[in-house]
């Protein structure tokens, strides 16, 4: 049963009201989740804000060490957190156990690591002053995630958040509530102190929205969609809120002719279709030199065709069911209204039918990859965040910057090209937070992270994630 963590403990929402959680393999009801509401953001703000003066005051390495603690932990207990991952996400278990918990793992040892190695500025001026800079924790953090990277995502948000001093209230997607369930387990087996981690669960109108106007949460981190992005951010702005936003993107793939063919063909494949294509960071639209786009075109649809859809559990697994019913609806309708425009599906055609009859109930689609759309079509600009892409071509590369720019988003570019003087000038010109060459979603977490345009506001990473949960103070003293 899952349920709240509000100051060490674990309680119902005080209402009693629950959500059900519902399997993505099958669609049915898998457990019930606290369906919090302000009341119970208020416990959980209270708790944080009475621990946050202890947790504050400890020293840098102690906090390292309860950072390095949960990162153990986490680790011993990996088989059972990438299964809960991998049952609420419908993500390949291989996937879990590779990529989310690791990372997860990783944001922990990286944030105690990086405090311990952390140094601040001071600089003299003609021996008369000198300048130096304090940092201090900004107080209760407000933490919300999506449910794409659910424990990977949440925990790039809390490691910095704690290694501050902050202390945190977390409201995790109510679509893959477990692995946050798991953590606050580990949080006591580890025991932090009460209050400074506490994890509300619930919708985001009500649990999320309540606590992004409770006037005793002085900062906010978001990862989810633009629109939800714009409400909070309307709703933090009278309060002048610390805010960082990580949203959604559109993101292109862009192929050169002198690209290696076969590397850029299968990391376009990883990159639109990982993870069911639900990665903010997936590729949505390829764009191909015209010279090359019919031998790409033939050698990309072929791979995406050979993709394995279907039970997550099974190694060799590709892509599993996508997350929710009405997610899977939203996939299917823009792909209608692509189809009525007159795209033509080049992967993909073939297998939903059979993937319906053996996974009855579930949310499977295999693949799809569509062509012939105008620029301004819906496809090419709306987010789908599903494992859905389109093919486009272009004759000069500017031309490819230009396409990759037009779009309401900026969060990610991938280029693939052997010429790196050319891909160092394109990366200038695109409009994105990432640029990506010959590789996609290597991550070192020591650089900045974020998006342009509708895909964000600040970048978190590194130092950056220490500038955004601290205030950082100048001192100027005469000597
Ligand atoms: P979402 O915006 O619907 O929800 C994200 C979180 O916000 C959930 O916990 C939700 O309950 C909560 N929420 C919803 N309404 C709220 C409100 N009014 N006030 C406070 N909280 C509220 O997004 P989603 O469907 O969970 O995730 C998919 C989106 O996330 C995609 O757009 C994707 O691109 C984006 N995303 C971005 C990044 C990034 O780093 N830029 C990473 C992952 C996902």
């Amino acid at each position: 049963m899952i349920q709240n963590f509000i100051n060490g403990e674990w309680k119902p929402a005080a209402a009693g009201d629950t959500i059900d959680k519902i399997n993505p393999m099958n669609g049915e009801v898998q457990y019930q989740i606290p369906d919090s509401k302000a009341v119970d953001v208020v416990l959980a703000v209270q708790a944080a804000t009475k621990a946050f003066p202890a947790w504050s005051a400890l020293s840098a390495q102690d906090r390292a060490k309860y950072l390095n603690r949960i990162a153990d932990r986490i680790e011993q207990r990996l088989e059972e957190f990438a299964l809960a991952e991998t049952e609420d996400v419908g993500k390949p278990l291989e996937l879990s156990k590779t990529l989310d918990i690791p990372r997860a793992i990783s944001n922990f040892r990286f944030f105690a690591s990086r405090l311990l190695h952390h140094e601040e500025a001071s600089s003299e001026v003609d021996g008369k002053f000198l300048n130096y800079t304090i940092r201090q924790p900004v107080g209760v953090a407000a933490l919300i995630s999506p449910w794409n990277l659910p424990l990977y995502l949440l925990t790039w948000k809390i490691a910095p958040a704690l290694a501050m001093g902050n202390t945190v209230v977390c409201k995790p997607s109510e679509l893959t509530p477990k692995t946050a369930f798991l953590l606050s387990e580990v949080m006591n087996e580890v025991e932090l102190p009460k209050g400074v981690c506490n994890i509300v669960f619930g919708t985001g109108p009500d649990a999320g929205q309540a606590l992004v106007e409770h006037p005793g949460v002085p900062l906010i981190s978001f990862t989810g969609g633009t629109a939800t992005g714009e409400k909070i951010s309307k709703s933090a702005a009278p309060f002048f809120k610390k805010l960082s936003l990580e949203l959604g993107g559109k993101n292109s793939a862009i192929i050169l002719k002198d690209a290696d063919l076969k590397r850029a063909v299968l990391g376009t494949v990883r990159s639109s279709f990982l993870n069911q294509g639900e990665i903010c960071l997936c590729t949505s639209r390829i764009l191909v030199q015209e010279d090359i786009y019919q031998q790409f075109i033939s050698e990309f649809t072929r791979e995406v065709d050979e993709l394995i859809v279907g039970d997550p559990m099974q190694v060799g697994t590709f892509m599993g069911p996508l997350v929710s019913k009405p997610h899977f609806e939203k996939v299917q309708k823009a792909l209608n209204q692509a189809l009525e425009e007159k795209g033509k599906l080049v992967a993909g055609a073939k297998g939903d039918n059979e993937l319906k009859e053996k996974f009855k109930g579930g949310f499977f689609m295999r693949p799809k990859v569509i062509a012939d759309l105008t620029n301004c079509s819906d496809l090419h600009q709306t987010e789908i965040f599903g494992p859905v892409v389109t093919v486009q071509t272009f004759k000069y590369p500017a031309d490819a910057v230009k396409l990759a720019n037009t779009t309401p988003y900026g969060l990610c570019a991938t280029l693939w090209t052997q010429d790196l003087s050319k891909a160092h000038k394109l990366s200038q010109n695109l409009q994105v937070g990432t640029v990506w060459v010959n590789t996609w979603l290597q991550r070192d977490l020591r650089m900045p992270f974020g998006g342009q345009k509708a895909s964000g506001l600040g970048r978190e990473g590194g130092e950056h994630s220490f500038d955004f949960f601290s205030e950082q103070k100048t001192v100027c003293l005469q000597i």
